[in-house]
């Protein structure tokens, strides 16, 4: 496995007193916030984990470990090996192997197991979204509805549009990617914070006239659906999975009331 810092034993302070630890399985920016908002908490161990898919990810407070775990087995035994007393999962909503495995692998283990899953978008007056199950649902919906298409639904599904070749696309993902590509395309990798304004002169300039996205909420990239409604554009919005069962919070204020009472 490798990691960018080392991760301990079980965590002690400057005076020897035993830490509760906690992992926050992330790649989000509540992950990051949940960590952040950790920091000043001095009986507490946090380490975060990260797949390892972003090049260069900014360092959260606290540890930082990088890379798979193995599979469920594979986290149960980090799980034991670092003496982790509760696992936030902070992973994107659409993240769902890694959910289930936390699921398992805390079922395992018998330690606390906590979802922070961002809400999603609420549709507003003026959106014309279109929902579906999934990539390949959306492709289809795509014949007839839009020529040039914004597709920011992420790098692991571009294979199911592969196959449209009358249609051009205006891909936008955080990494360069590869694989099989629709025939005609244009990319472009930026990572949010986007701003209406800008998501509006994008739309204009590659005059697009259908978004495909995956409703994954949160305020970083809301700016391309205002977009859309503001230019009357058809939203292609593929719907979330249903997360594993288990406690599950929505905000970061909540995160830590739980993590006070179960482990602090
Ligand atoms: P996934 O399909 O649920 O996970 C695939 C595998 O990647 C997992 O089985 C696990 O490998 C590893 N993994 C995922 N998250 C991990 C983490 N935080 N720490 C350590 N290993 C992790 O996940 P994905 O959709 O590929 O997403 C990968 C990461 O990107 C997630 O952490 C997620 O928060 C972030 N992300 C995903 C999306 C999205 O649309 N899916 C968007 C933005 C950010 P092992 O089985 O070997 O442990």
């Amino acid at each position: 496995m490798p990691a960018a810092h080392a991760v301990g034993q079980a965590g002690r302070n400057a005076n020897g007193v035993d830490l509760s630890r906690l992992l926050i399985l992330g790649g989000t920016a509540e992950a990051v916030a949940l960590a952040r908002a950790l920091s000043d908490w001095h009986d507490l161990d946090v380490i975060t984990s990260l797949a390892g898919r972003t090049r260069s990810p900014a360092p959260p407070s606290g540890s930082l470990r990088i890379g798979g775990f193995g599979g469920p087995d594979g986290l149960a035994t980090f799980l034991r090996n670092e003496s982790i007393d509760a696992v936030i999962d902070a992973t994107h909503p659409f993240a769902e192997q890694i959910s289930e495995n936390s699921l398992a692998a805390a079922t395992a283990t018998d330690i606390h197991r906590l979802q922070l899953v961002r809400p999603p978008w609420e549709k507003r007056q003026g959106d014309r979204w279109l929902e579906v199950s999934d990539a390949a649902d959306a492709a289809k919906t795509l014949p007839g509805l839009a020529s040039r298409v914004f597709l920011t639904s992420g790098h692991q599904n571009l294979e199911a549009f592969a196959d449209l070749d009358d249609i051009w696309f205006l891909i936008r993902t955080i990494e360069p990617f590869g694989g099989r590509l629709p025939r005609h395309f244009s990319c472009l990798t930026a990572r949010g914070p986007f701003d209406e304004a800008g998501e509006i002169a994008l739309l204009k300039e590659h005059r697009i006239d259908a978004l495909v996205t995956k409703a994954s909420g949160g305020s970083s990239t809301y700016a391309k659906i205002a977009a859309a409604r503001r230019l009357g554009l058809p939203v292609v919005m593929i719907r979330r999975p249903e997360p594993p069962p288990g406690a599950l919070v929505s905000d970061i204020d909540a995160a830590l009331v739980w993590i006070r009472q179960v482990v602090a």
